[in-house]
């Protein structure tokens, strides 16, 4: 699976902030939110605020389709 990045420094990893609680997911090419492993948040992914989401590599933050496609800019 391919995945979105973020537009600045490229990382794959953003978080948001849900009822407190800081939800880490990544983004397939696809635009679906995914879960860190590490966490049991499945369920909260679908009411992330898709207009601003943050960077976990930068302060960046911003619409998910400001999101780069990483699959893309590689090939
Ligand atoms: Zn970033």
């Amino acid at each position: 699976m391919d995945y979105r990045s973020c537009p600045s420094c490229g990382a794959t990893s953003f978080f948001s902030a849900f009822n407190g609680d800081k939800v880490v997911f990544t983004v397939s090419d696809t635009g679906v939110f995914i879960a860190d492993p590490d966490q049991v948040f499945d369920e909260v992914l679908s009411d992330i605020d898709i207009w601003q989401i943050h960077c976990s590599g930068c302060v960046w933050s911003g619409p998910i389709h400001d999101l780069r496609l990483e699959s893309i800019l590689k090939n």
